[in-house]
């Protein structure tokens, strides 16, 4: 049979096989725990994730362009999960941007109501990462960052917003700088989802 990561044989000699295993399961974690979540409001998983990104994240980013690259799905896919969510009167479309086609959106009271019923969880995870000591979370975020660049870098993750890929990051003897914060960022400070991020220009 061919090689592959999933023949549990292959994984007892390799720990990458072993590894991906294992963000594969975790990966399985996070559909069940946003489908249990959905169906409690009577959502999809799409619906409640545009509306959490929604929440947190600056106007100019919540449209249906970004949406399908933040979650890997199509725009026509984008498209209908805001259709409901607007008959359901829990998003507020504006169309004020130059390009008349295209709109954002942003939460109504009923979208914010929603938003405290789900916002959490993810929190059955959070509660078993809090159990492990400061130098394993940090070790686990310095690897999981690396990580989430590297595949952003290769096109495999179409989107991320980490200190790694950003213009105003530099790396000078081994020290990890922000040039808009104006300071050095220890490991734990690196952010995997920065506000002001802003993608570096390819060279
Ligand atoms: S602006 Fe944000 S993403 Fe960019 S380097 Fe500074 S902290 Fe990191």
């Amino acid at each position: 049979m061919n090689e592959s990561t999933f023949n549990p044989k292959q994984q007892e000699a390799n720990l990458s096989d072993k590894i991906v295993v294992g963000l594969e399961r975790i990966a399985e974690v996070f559909k069940v725990l946003l489908w249990e979540k959905a169906k409690s409001v009577g959502l999809s998983p799409i619906q409640i994730q545009i509306l959490i990104f929604t929440a947190y994240h600056k106007q100019d980013l919540c449209n249906v362009s970004h949406f399908a690259k933040e979650f890997n799905v199509t725009k026509p896919t984008i498209s209908d999960a805001i259709k409901v969510l607007d008959k359901k009167g829990m998003i507020i479309k504006d169309h004020s941007s130059a390009d008349s086609r295209s709109y954002s959106i942003t939460l109504s009271d009923v979208g914010h109501d929603i938003i405290a019923q789900t916002f959490n969880f993810s929190n059955p995870l959070k509660k078993q990462v809090d159990g492990f000591s400061q130098p394993e979370l940090e070790s686990l975020f310095e690897t999981l960052s690396q990580l989430i660049f590297k595949l952003n870098k290769n096109g495999i993750l179409r989107v991320q917003r980490t200190c790694f890929g950003c213009k105003y990051f530099e790396k000078n003897n081994g020290i990890n700088y922000c040039n808009l914060l104006q300071k050095p960022l220890e490991t734990n400070e690196i952010r995997l989802d920065c506000l002001e991020f802003e993608e570096k220009p390819s060279i």
